[in-house]
């Protein structure tokens, strides 16, 4: 069975969180007591994230060039290019916004499959937020299980409590900081990274077993999958 990465954004493939950044710096200071209530556990994500998008007070010219000039991780296209190179596919799903990670994906000459959510304009400086139908299983904006292929060995590459959902059904986990404490907790099969340089080894030795079926992913999350 061919192997799919799907790759978190924000904390990931760009070091900056790009939603808290234009939160940070464009909306109602209020934001925050709406983070605290979402880390809490006691609203959901795509709550948190619909309240913050109506604190939110930037004209679309802001939005992009406060996300044009972001850096994104230096080992992210290769590890994209050594992925397809391998024949696995790759894919971006975030719980983040279409108008933050599209922008700064074209302006490096990245054109990736992305499942996220979308900043809709009201006009002027206002905005709503927009999800997916998917979203609703798990309380996210975008439900990364719910976007990813059901027909491919997936590999999670995260960073934080939006992938919680997709490292439960994962068939593996490359992680990044609150993810990886998660995986450890949660006895998810995963490595431990810091960045994208951290994570091409596994490509490689995934080349080195490709006459033998998943040689490093665990068969109990491939069953539970595959049910
Ligand atoms: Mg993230
Ligand atoms: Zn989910």
């Amino acid at each position: 069975m061919r192997l799919h990465f799907a790759l978190d954004f924000d904390g990931t493939i760009c070091p900056v969180d790009t939603t808290d950044l234009l939160l940070e710096r464009f909306a109602d200071p209020a934001w925050e007591d709406v983070e605290a209530e979402w880390q809490a556990g006691r609203i959901t994500s795509r709550a948190c994230l619909a309240r913050q998008v109506d604190l939110l007070r930037a004209t679309p010219e802001q939005i992009a060039a406060t996300v044009r000039e972001l850096p994104l991780d230096p080992a992210f296209i290769p590890f994209v290019t050594h992925a397809w190179l391998r024949g696995a596919g790759v894919s971006i799903v975030s719980d983040g916004f279409d108008q933050s990670i599209v922008p700064l994906l074209h302006a490096n000459g990245i054109d990736l499959p992305l499942s996220c959510n979308r900043l809709i304009h009201l006009g002027a400086d206002r905005w709503a937020a927009g999800f997916s139908a998917d979203g609703a299983l798990c309380g996210s904006g975008t439900c990364k299980c719910a976007v990813v292929p059901k027909d491919r060995q997936v590999v999670l590459v995260g960073d934080g409590r939006s992938d919680f959902c997709l490292a439960r059904r994962a068939d593996y986990v490359l992680a990044k900081g609150r993810l990886a404490d998660f995986c450890r907790e949660e006895g998810i099969p995963h490595q431990r990274i810091s960045n994208f340089a951290d994570a091409l080894p596994f490509i490689a030795a995934q080349g080195q077993f490709t006459r033998s079926p998943a040689p490093v992913l665990n068969t109990r999350h491939l069953e539970s999958l595959h049910a």
